[in-house]
């Protein structure tokens, strides 16, 4: 694979400019040089071959040699989860986005302790875009504001496959996820677990909780353990 850039401005033919961290990168990391190919993408499914025509300290100039668009995935993986603590929910971003999933909405529930300020967030979105480079995704992630488990009950379950991911004896394992839909919608709670109140009222918009085994898991490996069975299942 070719080194990857991401250009949200990326024209379909023509001439570009990388600048920022992505003309750093090019420039002063990779240290590339006129006449090299690297291919561009611009996150939304955009994705083209260009030839460095010059470079300078700050930016870089390119040539796009040709273009294609590359459609989203059919099937949606929509991951719900309570924020884990410190660099653990960038890990849980960049694993995210190199299994597929679509969205990421970051929770907030009764017994939330991190609530990622918007800055917080606006960070991640780099990760996310460092995720796709490496991995060859061409349609980022969306990371969503901070949304309350009410809110987010009555705006996404149902209308997907949803689920509720609750440690217990009673609740079904993953299999057959899809349940004949082409998006999926998994919950996951924080530290201190979901309370009962929070469970019934995802229940009674059709989740099913979901067990991961009789093990504690912290949240961003049940977060990805759900999010690889989506993605192969
Ligand atoms: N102390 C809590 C566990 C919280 S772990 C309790 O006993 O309920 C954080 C979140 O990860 C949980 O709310 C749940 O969504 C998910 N999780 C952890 N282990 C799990 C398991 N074995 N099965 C399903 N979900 C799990």
């Amino acid at each position: 694979m070719p080194n990857r850039f991401y250009l949200a401005n990326l024209p379909e033919s023509g001439a570009a400019v990388l600048e920022d961290l992505e003309a750093h990168h090019l420039i002063h990391v990779l240290r590339a040089s006129p006449g090299d190919i690297v291919e561009l993408f611009n996150g939304t499914g955009l994705v083209a071959s260009a030839q460095i025509t010059s470079l300078h300290n700050r930016d870089a100039q390119l040539q796009i040699l040709g273009s294609h668009r590359e459609d989203p995935s059919p099937r949606q993986i929509i991951v719900a989860t309570a924020v884990p603590k410190g660099d653990r929910f960038d890990w849980l971003i960049e694993k995210a986005t190199e299994l597929g999933v679509t969205r990421i909405i970051p929770l907030r529930t009764a017994r939330s302790v991190v609530d990622p300020r918007v800055s917080k967030l606006e960070k991640l979105r780099q990760t996310v875009s460092a995720a796709c480079k490496q991995s060859g995704r061409n349609h980022l992630l969306e990371l969503e504001s901070t949304t309350t488990w009410s809110d987010f009950v009555n705006r996404e379950l149902g209308q997907s496959a949803s689920y509720i991911a609750h440690p217990g004896p009673t609740t079904r394992s993953p299999s057959s996820l899809w349940d004949g839909k082409s998006s999926i919608v998994f919950a996951i709670g924080p530290e201190g677990g979901f309370t009962d109140e929070e469970v019934e009222l995802a229940v009674g918009r059709g989740a099913k909780p979901i067990s991961l085994g009789p093990r504690i898991l912290r949240i961003e490996t049940a977060a990805l353990a759900l999010a690889a069975c989506a993605g192969n299942c």
